[in-house]
Parts: C-alpha cells; structure tokens; sequence
C-alpha cells in the first residue's frame, strides 16, 4: 500500500475529499456510508474546509466519522482568507472544532491567500499550535513564490504541506513549485485528482492509453487517475466521493504500481510543462 508522510505520521497517500458534500439531503445516507467505506477501506486523511457548504460539508463528516477513534484519523480542516486574522482565525478554528466534534486538527491549512498579510496569519497559526488545538499547519493554492516569501517569515518553514490542483491533465505545478517542494521535503496534497470527475471534456477518461492500462490491470481509468497522482511518494490525493462504490475503489488504487514504460507512456501522452504555468486553481 502507498504511504507518505505528513510530519512524523505516516498515512495512507490517498485520503477523502468533502467538498460539495451535505449539500442534498436525500443524499445524506449515501455520503455517510461513502465516507464510512473509504475509511474502512484504508483512506484514513479526511480533507474538510470551514467554507464548503458552510460547515454542512464538517457537520455531515463529523457525523460518518463518530464511530472511529479519533487517533485513527487524520483531519485537515481549512480557514478561509478573511478569516485568517489576529482578530478571527482562533473563532473560525473553533468553530470548525465544534462542528467536526473534535479538539484538534491534524493539520489546519491557509485555503488560499487574501488580504491579510501572511506573516499575521502565520504567528496566528503558530500560536494555536502552541495551543494543541492544532498539530500542524499548512497553506493551498500557495504557488512558488508565495512558498518563498511564506519561508522569509518567523516560523514560515514550520508549514507542513501545500495543497493544490493537480492530476495528469494539470501538471503545470511540475515546472518548478513541485521540484522546490521536493527539496525541501514539504508533500504536496493533491486537489481535484479525478479532475472533478472529468464528465466534461473527457479527456482523461476516455483517453485510449489510460483505458489500456485500466484493463490491463483490471481497475478502472479513474483508479488509474488516482495511482498516478501518488506515484512520486510525495503527494497525498483527496479524491470526493459522494458514492459508496466509487470510496472504495479510490482507497483501492493504493495498491496500484505502474512500470517505467507505463509511466513513459503516460508522461508522452500527457507532458509535464516545460514553461512557468500560471497556477491553476478551482
Ligand atoms: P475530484 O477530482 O475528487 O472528483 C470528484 C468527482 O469524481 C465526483 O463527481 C465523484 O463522483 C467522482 N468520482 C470519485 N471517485 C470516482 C470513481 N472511483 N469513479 C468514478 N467517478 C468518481 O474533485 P474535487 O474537486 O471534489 O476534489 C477533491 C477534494 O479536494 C475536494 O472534495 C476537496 O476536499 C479538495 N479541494 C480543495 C481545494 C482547495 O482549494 N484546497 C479546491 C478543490 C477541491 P461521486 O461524488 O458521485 O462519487
């Protein structure tokens, strides 16, 4: 089983993404199990945010979640940007604290940058560290020189990871923020891995050569999105799935490796940028 490890914690490389879930209550029974499958099945990351639905997205977590020991999760939560403040990020965390019915984050990550300057939320973050109502901190959407300026800063390097968009059809971090995250061994928290389901283009999994590889070892072209994404044992993937079915195949491309022509294949048909990108987000 692919693992990596954020800090000292060694976990699972693919976790759960919640984004867009609590939203439907006809839904509810469904998103529970999903989220109860994929943690049965080995996915023991939970990736959350103050800001999807509005707290709907924690609540309905905490709930799939209450019949698990808590030292057995790994809870990422995320404070919004204009929250991020001396004045309000302690009020955001707690609150977040409440609705997912547990006393720390794991990790609690910066969702993009705003207007409040980075150092403030920074020396904010850190204190609630010193608090224990957070284990560790982290940023997203943080591109490379946001990460430069972020280890310019008192504490600034104490960041433990950068989450972001990436999957085979968006590699532009590839150029140079994944090679600076590397050096510095800060894992990357792969966003949006399935490329949001891919329904509109298409482009991935309808494409031949990943349709190939799905049959031949008998997953599907999602799977294979997914094992791709974690190949480099540095990067955690938080796949959503609101289907029960589709949980446990994601926690079960764990356990999928690809040969070097296999990841030569894929790297032809999908490049790795060979220029700056500007960087994607959704
Ligand atoms: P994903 O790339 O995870 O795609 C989710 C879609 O793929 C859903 O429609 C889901 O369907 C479908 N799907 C999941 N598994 C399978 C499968 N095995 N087979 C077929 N279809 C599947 O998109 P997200 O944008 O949700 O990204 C994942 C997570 O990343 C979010 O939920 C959130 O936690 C995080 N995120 C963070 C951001 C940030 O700014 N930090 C921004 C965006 C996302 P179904 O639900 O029906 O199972």
């Amino acid at each position: 089983m692919s693992t990596i490890k954020l800090g000292q914690i060694t976990v699972p490389a693919i976790g759960v993404g919640t984004w867009n879930i609590g939203e439907d209550p006809t839904k509810h029974d469904e998103e529970v199990k999903a989220i109860r499958t994929a943690v049965d099945a080995g996915a023991t990351v939970i990736d959350t945010a103050e800001m999807y639905g509005q707290g709907r997205s924690e609540r309905i977590t905490a709930e799939a979640l209450a019949p698990y020991s808590r030292e057995n999760l790994f809870l990422i939560d995320k404070v919004l940007p204009g929250n991020a403040s001396h004045a309000k990020l302690e009020n955001s965390l707690d609150r977040s604290l409440r609705l997912m019915q547990t006393d720390y984050f794991d990790l609690y990550l910066l969702h993009w940058r705003g207007t409040v300057p980075l150092a403030e939320t920074v020396e904010e973050l850190t204190k609630m560290q010193e608090k224990g109502k957070i284990r560790h901190w982290g940023v997203s959407n943080f591109d490379t020189a946001d990460i430069k300026e972020l280890w310019s800063l008192p504490n600034g390097t104490d960041c433990l990871a950068n989450e972001n968009l990436y999957n085979l059809d968006e590699r532009g971090i590839e150029y140079d923020l994944l090679p600076l995250m590397h050096q510095a061994g800060m894992p990357l928290i792969a966003y949006s891995p399935l490329s949001q389901g891919d329904t509109i283009s298409g482009k991935l999994t309808d494409h031949p050569l990943i349709k190939e590889m799905a049959h031949n070892h008998h997953v599907t072209v999602y799977q294979i999105m997914l094992a791709w994404t974690i190949r480099d044992h540095h990067t955690l993937a938080i796949p959503k799935a609101a289907s029960p079915v589709h949980a446990k195949e994601n926690a079960e491309a764990l356990n999928i490796s690809f040969t070097s022509d296999e990841l030569e294949a894929l790297a032809k048909a999908f490049p790795k940028p060979t220029t700056k990108q500007p960087l994607a987000t959704i």
